[in-house]
C-alpha cells in the first residue's frame, strides 16, 4: 500500500494514479496521550491503520496525483539518520574535490559513523526546499529512505528488515562547508521525504532499485541501490546498537555520484523504482518557521 499525507493534512492511499482520501481511518489510532511514546503514532499502528484504510477505500473520494500537494509521509519521526559515503562513485567525487567537500571527514562509513539530521528539517515534496544561504553551495543528495516500523534495539542483521515499515524517496539536502554534518544538513526544509510511504511488502528487494535525479531536466544522479557499500540490514543493525529505533524513524541510506548545486527556481525531479517519482521546487529563503506553529499560552 502507498500511504501519504497531502493537502491540508489529509491522509491518502495512492492507487491507480489517484490519491484516495482515507482520513477517517485515523479514528482507528489510539488517542495521543502525554507524555507521548517516542515515534510516529501512525507508523506505530500501521497494520491497524492499513486495515481501516482498505475498508474505506471503495467509498473514498479521490483526485488525480498531479492535483495533490504531497507532505512528508512520516509526520512525527523521532530521528532522521544519515549514512555518509555509501556509494563508491560518490566517495570518489568527494575525494577528488576537497575545495567543495572538505577533507574534514575521512575514512570508511564505520570510521566516520552515522549522523543525525534535525527532525525540524523535514518537509514533503510540495513544500519544497528553501535555500537558506544563497552565498554558499546547497547540494542535492538523492537517497532511498527506509522508515522503521517497530522498536529496534540491538537487532541482528538477519532480523533487521523485519523492522522496516516501508520505503520512500529522500533528498538529503546539504550546505557544503566545514561545519558538522548535523548542522549543515539540518536547515529547515533540507530533509525532503516523499511522495508517499510504500509499505515493505511491495518492495521485494530494497537493494535492487534504480534511482535517478534530474535538475530542470538535466540528468545529475543515476545508480542502483545494489551499489550501496553498507547494506540496509547492516545500517539498521549498526544504528540500533547505538540508539533505540522507534516507529517512524527515517534512515537516509546514502547518495551516489552526481551531487550538485541547486538555486531558487530549479525543479528537482526524483525517481526510485518501485516507490515512485516526485518533483521538488527550490525556493528562496523564508523567515517562516517550519510547519504548523505550536500554540502556547
Ligand atoms: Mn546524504
Amino acid at each position: 500500500m502507498k500511504i501519504c499525507w497531502y493537502d491540508d493534512q489529509r491522509l491518502g492511499v495512492v492507487d491507480n494514479g489517484r490519491v484516495h482520501d482515507v482520513t477517517a481511518a485515523l479514528a482507528a489510532l489510539p488517542p495521543a496521550r502525554y507524555p507521548a511514546a517516542p515515534g510516529d503514532l501512525l507508523v506505530a499502528h500501521l497494520d491497524r491503520l492499513r486495515a481501516e484504510a482498505q475498508r474505506l477505500l471503495p467509498g473514498a473520494t479521490s483526485k488525480p496525483l498531479d492535483q495533490a500537494r504531497f507532505l512528508s509521509p512520516v509526520a512525527n519521526p523521532n530521528k532522521i539518520i544519515g549514512v555518509p559515503v555509501n556509494y563508491d562513485d560518490h566517495v570518489a567525487e568527494a575525494n577528488a574535490d576537497k575545495a567543495t567537500f572538505t577533507d574534514r571527514f575521512q575514512g570508511s562509513i564505520e570510521q566516520q559513523g552515522l549522523f543525525l539530521k534535525a527532525t525540524s528539517s523535514l518537509v514533503g515534496p510540495a513544500e519544497g526546499v528553501h535555500v537558506r544561504f544563497p552565498e554558499r553551495l546547497t547540494h542535492h543528495e538523492l537517497e532511498l529512505a527506509v522508515v522503521i516500523g517497530s522498536l529496534a534495539a540491538n537487532v541482528g542483521e538477519d532480523d533487521a528488515l523485519n523492522h522496516v515499515a516501508g520505503y520512500a524517496i529522500a533528498l538529503d539536502m546539504t550546505v557544503r562547508g566545514p561545519e558538522d554534518r548535523s548542522m549543515r544538513k539540518s536547515v529547515d526544509s533540507y530533509s525532503v521525504l516523499g511522495p508517499w510511504l510504500v509499505t515493505a511488502d511491495e518492495i521485494a528487494d530494497p537493494q535492487a532499485l534504480d534511482i535517478l535525479l534530474t535538475v530542470n531536466g538535466e540528468l545529475r544522479q543515476q545508480s542502483n541501490t545494489a551499489q550501496m557499500i553498507m547494506r540496509i540490514r547492516r545500517q539498521i543493525a549498526w544504528a540500533s546498537s547505538f540508539y533505540t529505533l522507534y516507529p517512524g524513524d527515517i534512515i537516509m541510506t546514502g547518495t551516489c555520484a552526481g551531487v550538485g548545486p541547486v538555486v531558487p527556481g530549479d525543479v528537482v525531479h526524483c525517481s526510485i523504482q518501485g516507490v515512485g517519482t516526485m518533483d521538488v521546487p527550490i525556493h528562496a529563503a523564508t523567515a517562516e518557521p517550519r510547519g504548523p506553529v505550536v500554540e502556547t499560552n
